[in-house]
């Protein structure tokens, strides 16, 4: 049986191992690739729920490594962030952010807003709005440009300098929307005391709505709630016109998903966009 016992173990450590060492070469990846300008941003328009026009877009990251080819960020924003790489790859995504915003200016986009996602390192972290300090002010940007998205989950892993860090986002004037809205275990509670602004409603209840009476119900509910909190609300994955006349009824004012259009590289969406302000 011991020995047994001792060939089970070298089983499992060797497929660990196998497993470790994957992870490893992944993390090591990752750190070059930032060195190696693999990364890029995508966008993906967000709309006004009655007329489709665009009123600003999400960045979305995407990693083209050079054999591997394109990796979805499912697959690494975990390993960034239980890395830490997430932080100095949270900065570059800001700075291109930041960037973004000054050609819109130029451009005469400067009525789009652009939201980018926060990690939950990010958020615990103390560098955050300092940087965020430096790079409104070194370009000038309005903070009401920019939107923060920060997912329940997140924001709850540590309740106290979420609060901290959302006060200090709203004294700056910065947006804040709370990501993927009832996909956490998370109470309600943290609504009323947190200083939101937005409450983006997760693909997984938009999904069914048209099938799913519970679905229906849920999100009928969840917009009425952020609504009487004062919080504007964008639903997040909407593929059929059933799906935005069902939204639109219900109130929700804006919409992202692959109806309107799919996370695009930057010239696209700034065309598009400009097609339509002209
Ligand atoms: P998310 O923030 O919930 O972003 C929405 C995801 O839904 C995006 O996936 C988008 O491409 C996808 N999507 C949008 N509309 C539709 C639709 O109509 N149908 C379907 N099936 N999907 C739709 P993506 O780009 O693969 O990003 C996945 C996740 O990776 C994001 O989820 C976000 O959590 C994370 N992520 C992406 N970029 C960043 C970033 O810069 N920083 C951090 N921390 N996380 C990021
Ligand atoms: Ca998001
Ligand atoms: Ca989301
Ligand atoms: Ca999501």
């Amino acid at each position: 049986a011991k020995s047994q016992g001792r060939g089970n173990f070298q089983f499992f450590s060797s497929s660990m191992n196998r497993a470790t060492h994957e992870r490893l070469l992944m993390e090591n990846r990752l750190s070059q690739a930032l060195e190696k300008q693999e990364f890029e941003l995508y966008l993906q328009p967000q709309v006004a729920m009655t007329d489709g026009r665009i009123i600003g877009a999400e960045a979305l990251l995407r990693w083209h490594h050079p054999e591997l080819g394109m990796i979805s960020p499912d697959r690494f924003i975990p390993i960034a962030e239980e890395s830490g790489l997430i932080l100095p790859l949270g900065d570059w995504v800001l700075r291109r952010a930041a960037q973004l915003l000054v050609t819109w200016r130029e451009q005469g986009l400067g009525h789009l807003r652009l939201a980018v996602n926060l990690s939950a390192r990010q958020c615990r972290g103390t560098s955050l709005v300092p940087l965020l300090d430096k790079l409104l002010a070194d370009n000038g940007i309005a903070a009401a440009q920019l939107e923060l998205e920060i997912t329940e989950s997140a924001a709850m892993q540590d309740p106290e300098s979420s609060r901290t860090l959302l006060q200090a986002l709203r004294a700056r004037g910065i947006k804040v929307a709370i990501d993927d809205f009832g996909t956490g275990y998370s109470s309600l509670s943290y609504l009323k005391e947190f200083k939101l602004d937005r409450l983006k409603i997760d693909r997984s209840f938009v999904k069914d709505i048209e099938t799913d009476p519970n679905d229906a119900v849920i999100v009928s509910a969840t917009i009425a709630l952020a609504h009487s909190l004062g919080l504007e609300v964008t639903a997040e994955g909407v593929e059929t016109e059933a799906q935005r006349a069902f939204l639109c009824s219900k109130g929700c004012e804006t919409a992202q998903g692959y109806l309107f259009a799919k996370p695009m590289p930057v010239e696209q969406f700034e065309a598009m966009a400009a097609a339509i302000t002209a």
